[in-house]
């Protein structure tokens, strides 16, 4: 078997893999399989061994962390189009790049970072649906609003006539921890009913981006309608997350 066939076939039966883990944990959570969308986690993954993967796929759905790679990808994808999401942390003078290809930004975190979106989507006359990141663990190298805060920034965004928010979306604690992995993902559960018991005009809270390969069962245990897995369909990653997630991105 040649290389390429070889990881076609790894990634076929990681996604079988994976497909049990989500059925398993919908089984135990008493929610409908339907409810849990699987996004393909695709930094540092070529296009080919995406668009494997995405065959494969009911509802094709990956997410990139970085505008350049995004901007690489982005062309090479075949038609029809799968639908993209930015998960990564946005700079406000990439936006045009993301609008180019995203379908959807979940990690919209910050004001100003909204004011610049609202700005340029009049500009190109299109709107975008986000989710809001928020950062459950409190650790001071992920991205995302804190918790206490979160309310008052998606009151803000939703006078922006051209961002359509759906949800929130985190990255929970990496830890052995399970008590405390699964306190991130409660922790945004209850800021999503927060929002929704406030009833604020124009918003959406029907999406929780939240779980990746190593708690998506605990995520999808909470409630996740979005689950970003990477490492467990394409095998691990060259650098470290702290590359895509720690301050040193804010350079990039
Ligand atoms: C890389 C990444 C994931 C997927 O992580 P894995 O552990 O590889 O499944 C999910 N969410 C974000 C924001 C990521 O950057």
């Amino acid at each position: 078997m040649n290389e390429a066939d070889q990881a076609h076939k790894d990634i076929a039966h990681n996604l079988g893999i994976i497909d049990k883990r989500i059925q398993q944990a919908c089984i135990k959570a008493g929610r409908k399989r339907e409810d849990v969308r699987l996004l393909l986690a695709s930094k540092t993954v070529d296009v080919p061994r995406i668009e494997q993967a995405l065959s494969l796929m009911d509802k094709p759905l990956m997410g990139e962390n970085r505008v350049q790679e995004l901007e690489q990808k982005g062309p090479e994808l075949k038609e029809p189009r799968p639908e993209v999401h930015f998960i990564g942390h946005l700079q406000s003078n990439k936006i045009k790049h993301v609008l180019r290809w995203a379908d959807c930004i979940q990690s919209v975190d910050r004001l100003s970072l909204a004011k610049k979106l609202q700005n340029r989507l009049e500009f190109e006359d299109k709107h975008i649906d986000v989710l809001v990141q928020v950062n459950t663990s409190y650790e001071d190298s992920k991205f995302g609003v804190k918790p206490e805060n979160a309310i008052a920034l998606v009151k803000k965004i939703s006078a922006f006539d051209r961002i359509h928010i759906k949800g929130l979306m985190t990255i929970g604690l990496f830890s052995d921890d399970k008590d405390k992995v699964r306190a991130c993902f409660k922790r945004l559960v209850t800021i999503q009913q927060d929002i929704v018991s406030q009833q604020i005009p124009h918003v959406e809270m029907n999406e929780l981006s939240m779980g990746m390969s190593g708690d998506l069962e605990i995520a999808i245990e909470e409630g996740a309608t979005i689950i970003r897995v990477g490492t467990a369909i394409f095998g691990e990653r060259q650098y470290p997350d702290s590359y895509y997630w720690n301050e040193s991105a804010k350079e990039n």
